[in-house]
């Protein structure tokens, strides 16, 4: 069984033979008691935690941009600075501008936070931002198994085509940080930063989905359909919150460690890695792939052959363990820079009221970086 399969067989038999009115009573308990191996499956507790939490801050930011947009009229709602962790471009602008002026950028803060985070966790315990955190990832998880069932494929793609396909993340991650940490003088940086286009930039980037046109409608069709082919195809590929994590998780020492005497080689591993890496064939998984998602440990039919563990199996991380570590280091990380002071953008509810407005302007438009205000 695959991570994020349910265990409950005698449930399932029992479905078939209920009433259909009962079914969704059924389906409701089956949901509730998720299981993985008799133990609570905590991964998928933590994608849905953090999926809603996205969820609550989209429809905040879509409320406060629209408090704006029709008149400012009555108390404006607050600004939820997390709309902000889907900019990693902001995020890595951030950590230039923290490294070369010993400041965190006070206009998108919050973006330089989940991204500094998301880099912690990955040096931690493998890429556990994309497998216990990361929402897109929860989605992209769900749209790949819901194609499996269908089709009835893995959506393994030959060598030849996944090992080029994955290095298109790591080709737009080389160009980012080409044209961001080598190109960039500071005081370009600071200006960028200053920019009309960055200070609006989580909004251009909600109406991105909240006003798609034919454009955004295909990009967006195209990748659920290929999503639904090919499992984890934007993560895998594309991703360029995935890529910067990935190469730092080489640093993890918590790694998937196989014990060869303990192992009876029944490949049922490496079936199950949802990012094929063959792990019946290694000691220790090294991959950027693995997200320590853990269900290869969850099949393997032998109790002491796979752990999530530091070398020569030290520290053995249970699911529950990873859960602790993982939301620790966000909720933590989240909490410090609220309480200090770092979260929360520095542009006023006035300055927003003039901006939101006009923010299809020309000087609104990206220009590739070069933004005059
Ligand atoms: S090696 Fe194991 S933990 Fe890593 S991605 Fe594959 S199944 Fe998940
Ligand atoms: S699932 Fe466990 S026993 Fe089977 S090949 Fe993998 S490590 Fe070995």
């Amino acid at each position: 069984m695959e991570t994020g399969e349910l265990t409950q067989g005698t449930m399932a038999t029992q479905d078939a033979d209920m009433p259909s009115l009962a079914a969704p009573v059924k389906r409701r308990i089956r949901i509730v008691r998720r299981k993985i191996n008799g133990q609570t499956d905590w991964r998928f507790w933590s994608q849905v935690f953090w999926t809603g939490i996205c969820l609550w801050i989209g429809w905040e930011f879509w409320r406060f941009v629209n408090f704006y947009e029709t008149g400012a009229v009555g108390t404006p709602p607050g600004r939820p600075a997390g709309a902000e962790a889907f900019l990693p471009i902001s995020g890595l602008l951030g950590i230039k501008d923290w490294i070369v002026n010993g400041v965190l950028n006070h206009i998108h803060p919050a973006a330089t936070i989940v991204l500094g985070l998301a880099l912690v966790s990955s040096v931690v315990l493998k890429k556990s931002f994309c497998g216990w955190v990361c929402p897109i990832g929860f989605i992209s998880e769900a749209v790949g198994t819901a194609g499996q069932k269908i089709h009835r494929w893995k959506g393994r793609l030959p060598k030849a085509l996944d090992w080029p396909l994955r290095s298109v993340k790591y080709l737009l991650l080389a160009f980012f940080v080409w044209a961001i940490i080598l190109q960039m003088s500071p005081s370009a940086l600071a200006a960028f930063i200053q920019s009309p286009y960055n200070k609006v930039a989580d909004i251009k980037m909600m109406k991105f989905f909240t006003e798609m046109d034919s454009e955004s409608l295909w990009i967006l069709g195209s990748l659920v359909v290929l999503g639904f082919a090919v499992s984890g195809f934007w993560c895998r590929f594309l991703c360029p919150h995935a890529a910067l994590p990935g190469l730092v998780s080489f640093l993890s020492q918590f790694k998937i460690t196989r014990t060869v005497r303990a192992c009876i080689d029944c490949n049922k591993c490496n079936v199950a890695c949802p990012a094929h890496i063959p792990v019946m064939q290694l000691a220790r998984v090294r991959s950027d792939e693995c997200n320590s998602c853990m269900a290869c440990v969850d099949v393997c039919p032998s109790s002491e052959a796979l752990n999530l563990s530091l070398p020569k199996n030290r520290a053995r991380v249970s699911r529950l363990g990873a859960l602790v570590a993982v939301t620790g280091i966000f909720v933590a990380g989240i909490g410090i820079a609220q309480l200090t002071g770092h979260w929360q953008t520095s542009i006023t509810s006035e300055e927003y009221s003039q901006r939101i407005p006009h923010i299809n302007d020309a000087i609104y438009f990206h220009n590739r970086g070069a933004v005059e205000e």
